[in-house]
């Protein structure tokens, strides 16, 4: 199966706050119990779409129906993705969207990838159109979110939160334009490359992690050809939990 890469799910980024922002992020990225949060306006002040950058199942939705309740639905990825930091699952909560854009949405559908989910509001008291959304690895771990110590309600997931651009590529044939980062800086999709293992007589090791010091998960004979999603620092990741060092592949 071939795994898809987790992409920025906005045509323009135009993020208006990120996780270290003082207007109402900074209780949840400083809080005891953390996520990072951003929220993202689109390219002007209407309302994008948020699209799904690969297939991803609805797994609670709260506060349709109610205006002073935030609309939030959770995301889990089908699969296990493609990352900047690995291949795993990926969970998350987008909020602010409209009851109209979500009326007949049901726990348990899956937007493919590439569909066209809801678009920025204001529900629930947002100032201006966006949609604030915090992700994380993992799966969905009900409720969904907890308040901290500060009285944010952070995300919880069966792994862990991670900041934006640890988890989201940028896709420069989707995400075409930038109007503001708020500084965060996102890798860009890299691309598939076949490439041969190369060690003479004896076998890889194939990594769970990309570390030595990491789990031998499997051996791999000179010239197997090998697919390589994407690097982190030396080591290329060939699948899910599944790492090499570059030195040992080669390019014919
Ligand atoms: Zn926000």
């Amino acid at each position: 199966m071939a795994l898809q890469y987790f992409t920025y799910p906005f045509k323009t980024m135009g993020i208006s706050q990120s996780y270290t922002g003082s207007y109402s992020h900074e209780k949840y990225s400083t809080g005891n119990r953390k996520d990072y949060p951003i929220d993202e306006a689109g390219s002007d002040t209407g309302r994008d779409y948020m699209y799904a950058p690969v297939d991803l199942v609805v797994e609670k939705i709260y506060g349709r129906g109610s205006s002073r309740q935030p609309n939030t639905v959770w995301l889990q990825t089908k699969n296990k993705v493609i990352t900047p930091i690995g291949v795993c699952y990926v969970c998350g909560r987008a909020t602010h969207m409209s009851d109209a854009d979500i009326r007949n949405l049901k726990v348990g559908h899956v937007f493919k990838a590439g569909a066209k989910m809801f678009r920025e509001y204001v529900d629930g008291g947002a100032t201006g159109n966006h949609i604030h959304m915090t992700w994380g690895t993992g799966k969905y771990k009900s409720p969904g979110w907890k308040a901290n110590n500060k009285g944010a309600y952070v995300l919880i997931t069966t792994g862990s939160n991670k900041k934006p651009e640890q988890i989201f590529f940028r896709d420069k044939a989707f995400t075409k334009k930038v109007r503001s980062t708020q500084g965060l800086d996102f890798k860009t999709k890299p691309s598939k490359k076949t490439m041969y293992v190369s060690t003479g007589k004896s076998r890889l090791n194939v990594r769970k992690s990309y570390s030595t010091t990491s789990a031998v998960v499997g051996k791999l004979k000179n010239g197997t050809k090998v697919t390589v999603y994407c690097t982190r620092g030396n080591w290329c990741c060939i699948g899910a939990n599944m790492w090499v060092h570059k030195k040992y592949l080669k390019a014919k």
